[in-house]
């Protein structure tokens, strides 16, 4: 997309009452109108949410934003905490020092920024390091960074080789439960037996059952409007070069809330599964994974049922959606006290407050 065309969705935007907008990527300040897109955001009122690795961040953006705040914190990326992890994640020894140098820069004007991370085999030693460089940053609250773990495939499929890179350096099932276990805590325990409460439940036959198309969009670097950040299956997308944001988001988007599933294995398995709250199968990955909309995924299925299994609610060989007692396992998380499930676990912190 030029220039122009990103103006003219953003003004669109702006018309139809969007009152802030995420610039991510890949990476967003490789643009080279990145500037003037930001100030035309903002001269348009909208909040600007930047998801970046800091790398290009140089003094005049940072002043930049000094003299206009985005008004959302920065979100930057972390690919390690040395230069011997980041440049083994990124593949460039400059890594380190840019990304350094970029929160250095929005630090001295007091920018608002948080820190989150990319966990992988080649940094997953520098954890604890990147949470103890994110609790000397002030807006981060004292809260824990984020870390990604399990990898979404490309979803353009165009390079296999790429995607076996992805499948090998993505969190195991195994790796996801040992980083809950040691994380876990009796704040955790508490918000899950909620979570459990009010989101668990099988799915049924309808193929979305998220906000995805209804709470707004997302444009590629094509300017094909997406229903979400990772849906890019060509029937769902809508090309703004030949319509209108309103139309797609007016007329085209609403069509998604009527469409079923047909796949049998996730008639079979997902329409029945009681853990898909725990479960990140959706459309959207189902497409970057199998290339069909209503495949499960097994990496996310291996991880839901690890995750059930972590908070007691399966059994070891037990399958989800073979359970013929959902709720009857949902009161029982809900009468387990932390100090016996913490026991039961072998979680790290068994201190109760
Ligand atoms: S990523 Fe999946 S769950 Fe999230 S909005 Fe997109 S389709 Fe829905
Ligand atoms: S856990 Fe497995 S069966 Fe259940 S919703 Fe997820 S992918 Fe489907």
């Amino acid at each position: 997309m030029d220039t122009v065309f990103v103006k003219s969705i953003l003004d669109q935007a702006a018309k139809l009452g969007a009152l802030s907008v995420r610039f991510t990527g890949g990476e967003p300040l490789l643009r080279d109108d990145f500037r003037e897109l930001y100030l035309h955001s903002r001269r348009l009122g909208m909040k600007v949410l930047l998801f970046t690795n800091a790398r290009l961040l140089d003094t005049g953006l940072a002043d930049l934003f000094a003299r206009i705040p985005p008004l959302e914190q920065i979100q930057i990326t972390l690919y390690g905490i040395t230069k011997e992890s980041c440049s083994a994640v990124t593949r460039d020894p400059l890594a380190y020092k840019e990304t350094m140098r970029g929160i250095e820069l929005l630090r001295e004007r007091n920018i608002p920024f948080i820190v989150k991370g990319a966990l992988m085999p080649q940094n997953a030693a520098d954890k604890p390091a990147i949470e103890a460089f994110a609790l000397d940053i002030p807006w981060q609250d004292g809260r824990k960074p984020s870390f990604a773990s399990a990898f979404d495939l490309r979803s353009r499929r165009d390079f296999e080789k790429r995607n076996a890179l992805i499948r090998h350096i993505r969190a195991t099932p195994e790796e996801v439960v040992r980083l809950l276990r040691e994380q876990a805590d009796e704040k955790y325990f508490l918000e899950m037996q909620q979570f459990c409460a009010k989101f668990m439940g099988a799915s049924g036959e309808k193929l979305f059952s998220c906000g995805a198309g209804k709470e707004g969009g997302c444009v590629d670097a094509y300017g094909m409007l997406q229903p979400c950040l990772l849906l890019r299956d060509p029937t769902l997308v809508y090309d703004l070069k030949k319509g209108s944001l309103l139309d797609g988001v007016r007329d085209f988007f609403p069509m998604l809330q009527e469409l079923k599933v047909a796949n049998a294995e996730y008639l079979k398995r997902c329409a029945r599964c009681f853990i898909n709250g725990l479960c990140e199968q959706c459309p959207a990955r189902s497409w970057s994974e199998n290339g069909t909309l209503d495949t499960p995924v097994e990496y996310l299925c291996d991880i839901a049922h690890a995750t059930a299994r972590f908070l007691g609610l399966i059994g070891e060989k037990e399958n989800a959606w073979e359970v013929s007692n959902p709720s009857a396992r949902i009161a029982k998380l809900q009468q387990t006290t932390y100090a016996e499930w913490a026991a039961e676990q072998g979680v790290a912190n068994q201190n109760i407050k």
